[in-house]
């Protein structure tokens, strides 16, 4: 993802749609909560299963074989799995074979949440500090797996628990192949996904995005273009998380998969760790080969879990 510095001064928090507040978590609290809570260290060994095949980078070996694991795992706790498989050029003109894999929990419910999560790693450390990184590829423990670790734990708590919403988990390919100044080359799955969703017609309450949920130190604020077009779900979802790492601010813009998804129609929140005192505004082992496992977290991963079980519970009582 891109940091859109310029938009950071201009978070307000009054530009919420007016369709965008209708669930209301103030009443959730952890008492009220009746499902179990999120199991953060399952989630923790599912990113470094993730990580166990490598820098997940598309057109690698390591990516196809990811694929094949991921799908095989939502399908052990989802009703049905699509894998999208398509074409999409990449910022440098570049046919890339890419694939969504996108677990549909109770089909034929009407009430829907959307959640994502981008799977691909980013082929360049290009924000390392030692310039002859800059060609090796990303880990990715956190900018990757983190989100898709929860997601795969929460489909699993949710298929031991039940539930009565209809639940859609995309994990997006190619998210981390942009270019700086180039925000159409960012994102490419969830491109192609806003142009052939997974159900024709598909109209969600609203998506989750989960991006770099998973450092020690994460700073959860209210990202920019989520309380543009979402703002009132990401209240909700900041009032139904029990504090810890969600942040009682605004931050800053970030061009990421929601961005587009968003702009598709759906409004959709992201959860990313955004950190306004460093240069780059993300975590320092952002797009360096830092990024790994040492330096992501069972507690941060089990607090977005549980952010998305109350979110989840909150709407269920709807
Ligand atoms: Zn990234």
């Amino acid at each position: 993802m891109l940091l859109a510095t310029l938009l950071t001064t201009c978070v307000n928090s009054g530009s919420s749609s007016s369709n965008d507040a209708a669930v209301d978590t103030t009443s959730t609290t952890s008492q009220t909560v009746h499902r179990n809570s999120f199991d953060g260290q399952a989630a923790l060994a599912l990113a470094q299963q993730q990580c166990d095949f490598g820098p997940r980078v598309p057109a690698t070996p390591a990516h196809a074989k990811c694929a094949d694991w991921l799908t095989t795992t939502l399908q052990a706790s989802c009703d049905t799995v699509i894998v999208q498989q398509a074409s999409v050029t990449t910022g440098q003109g570049k046919p890339l074979g890419i694939k969504n894999i996108i677990g549909v929990i109770n089909p034929s419910a009407e009430q829907r949440l959307l959640l994502l999560a981008h799977w691909d790693t980013r082929p360049w450390a290009d924000n390392d500090p030692d310039q002859a990184n800059h060609t090796k590829p990303v880990m990715g423990a956190n900018d990757g797996a983190s989100g898709v670790a929860v997601l795969l734990q929460l489909a699993r708590q949710l298929k031991a628990e039940g539930t009565t919403l209809g639940i859609d988990i995309v994990l997006v390919d190619a998210e981390d192949m942009g270019i700086n100044d180039d925000e159409e080359s960012w994102c490419l799955g969830t491109q192609y996904w806003t142009q052939h969703p997974h159900v024709a017609g598909y109209k969600p309450l609203f998506g989750i995005l989960l991006d770099m949920v998973g450092a020690p130190d994460a700073r959860f604020t209210r990202e920019y273009y989520s309380m543009y077009y979402a703002g009132g779900f990401t209240e909700a979802i900041w009032r139904s998380a029990n504090g810890g790492h969600f942040i009682n601010e605004n931050g800053g813009a970030v061009t990421d998969d929601h961005v587009f998804i968003n702009r598709a129609g759906i409004p959709c929140v992201d959860i990313i760790d955004l950190r306004s005192d460093s240069e780059t505004g993300f975590c320092p082992a952002w797009h360096t080969v830092d990024d790994t496992m040492e330096h992501i977290s069972a507690t941060t991963l089990g607090e977005v879990g549980q952010a998305l079980l109350n979110v989840i519970a909150s709407l269920e009582q709807e």
